[in-house]
């Protein structure tokens, strides 16, 4: 494992190993007896947990002899945050990348895709999945085309949850096993339950893989899917506003990926939130705990805060030590000038004390 006390070979060697983080204000705030941990993924080289999974698929694809440096072509669909990480492999190794992305993902993203070198190709956010114009679609067609072109295709591709499994879990354990327990932080010493929105499902159920088989089988895993989205079972949870549009980034789809139901038990529960919560919950992770976090973020800790309120979560939420693990996607750097952002940032009582206080 790197270690930052040592010379790293590349940022490649800074991906990951990401720090877990006590949230104890918003649990306090809200009447939460057991620890509330967040997994801080910003931190990571790229800015995002999608980092672990771009390395891995570059690395395996190498060792199958599928990469050919100055001649591969390594294309991609994507919210963004792969692309990012697979630009930012491709620069080191000298690959170069195109990246296809829906129009509502964010113009911070293209920018950071471009300033890494890749190639960025945007497609219609309404276009359905197995459209000829959508992100999907255009990837596959721009594979056809070019020579040397690759997908190595996040959606399908065994190195995405197996990334979650061997690095994203074992940080997690690593963490919460090795913290002791105290009078003011009683503590289990396991992960409890573990909480992370869905895209491609990769982060949620490599991460449950890793803490069912190696760590603690009884623990609660909950997938997070936005309201519009169908990745939340039972289905019937997805039919209130199935199709509509929502603002969050990077999470739900309108088809179930490859990587989602590959291990059927994985997933415990879902919880289905709106953007109005998740931009609640963001606040609350910038406002109480001081943390630069993106949208899906707070759609992960939004989902947290219902599930640790419904009937289900009811008696972990109010049992000292019990640890609940929730992830953290990326940071704000992906959203700076998005509206959404902006009338949070700018809005409300410190800017608004700011700006009286110019006025004088
Ligand atoms: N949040 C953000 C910001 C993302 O970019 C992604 C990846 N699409 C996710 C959450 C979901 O991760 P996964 O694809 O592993 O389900």
């Amino acid at each position: 494992m790197a270690r930052s006390s040592t010379v790293l070979d590349s940022a490649l060697d800074a991906i990951g190993h990401t720090p877990l983080i006590r949230l104890d204000r918003i649990a306090k705030q809200e009447g939460l007896k057991c620890n509330l941990l967040g997994k801080l993924e910003y931190t990571s080289a790229g800015g995002s947990v999608k980092d672990r999974i771009a390395k891995r698929m570059v690395e395996a694809a190498e060792k199958e002899g599928k990469l050919i440096p100055g001649k591969s072509v390594v294309i991609e669909p994507t919210s963004g945050n792969t692309g990012i990480g697979l630009a930012m492999a491709c620069a080191i190794k000298g690959y170069s990348v195109i990246i296809t992305m829906p129009n509502k993902m964010s113009l911070e993203k293209e920018a950071a895709l471009r300033a890494l070198g890749a190639e960025v190709v945007r497609t219609p956010t309404e276009a359905a999945w197995d459209a000829p114009e959508s992100h999907i679609g255009v990837a596959q067609r721009l594979q056809r085309e070019i020579p040397g072109g690759i997908i190595l295709d996040q959606y399908r591709n065994v190195n995405n949850p197996l990334a979650h499994e061997l690095t994203t879990a074992p940080e997690i354990i690593e963490a919460v096993a090795s913290t002791p327990s105290t009078s003011t932080h009683p503590s289990t010493g396991k992960v409890d339950v573990f909480i992370a929105g869905a895209g491609t499902g990769g982060t949620v159920s490599g991460v449950a893989k890793g803490l069912k088989t190696t760590h603690n089988p009884s623990c609660t895993v909950v997938a997070v899917d936005p309201i519009g989205s169908i990745l939340a079972l039972p289905a019937t949870l997805n039919e209130a506003g199935e199709g509509s549009p929502y603002i969050v980034e990077g999470i739900g789809y309108d088809f179930v990926p490859d990587v989602l139901t590959r291990t059927p038990g994985l997933i415990n529960s879902w919880v289905k939130t709106s953007d109005d919560e998740a931009f609640a919950a963001v606040q609350k992770l910038f406002r109480r705990e001081g943390v630069l976090v993106g949208g899906s973020s707070g759609s992960a800790l939004g989902g947290a805060l219902a599930w640790l309120q419904s009937d289900e979560g009811r008696v972990v939420a109010q049992t000292p030590g019990m640890n609940v693990v929730v992830l953290l996607p990326d940071g704000i750097r992906n959203y700076i000038g998005k509206e959404w952002f902006l009338k949070m940032a700018l809005q409300g009582e410190p800017s608004q004390l700011a700006a009286s206080i110019a006025e004088v």
